[in-house]
């Protein structure tokens, strides 16, 4: 292989590659989940919402647009900053993993790549949600 074939390949291999890119916001709010043992009570956490969104390479060296990404994640978070999440969110229970679907589903509508939600209770504990793209 010459030069010029070995640096297409090289080329081509890294423009095939998929790639991530994860966004982070916060927002405040309250919640309960009846029966829970440490949130059977209204009270309040600092949730931490991280998304994933997948793409290829572009021509500018950005395989997703993070500052896109990251305002719309930022949006929905405003949403829920300083809300009761069992009014805001009907049908959801607020647990991690169902706050990270109730993200993810709203994401999709404009990020059809995203990937993963995962959203932060407290430092020590979060709940994922994962599809494949
Ligand atoms: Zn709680």
């Amino acid at each position: 292989m010459d030069g010029l074939a070995y640096a297409s390949a090289v080329h081509f291999v890294w423009w095939c590659m998929q790639y991530s890119a994860t966004v982070e916001t916060s927002f405040e709010a309250g919640h309960l989940i009846e029966g829970h043992r440490t949130c059977g009570r209204v009270h309040g956490h600092h949730y931490r919402v991280q998304a994933t969104a997948l793409g290829h390479m572009q021509r500018d060296g950005t395989p997703v647009d993070m500052f896109e990404l990251r305002q719309a994640t930022q949006a929905l978070a405003d949403e829920c900053d300083g809300r009761y999440l069992n009014e805001m969110l009907p049908g959801v229970i607020p647990s991690p993993h169902g706050i990270a679907r109730w993200f993810m589903e709203r994401l999709l509508d404009q990020w059809p790549r995203v990937a993963e939600v995962t959203v932060w209770e407290r430092p020590c504990c979060s709940g994922t949600v994962k599809r494949e793209v």
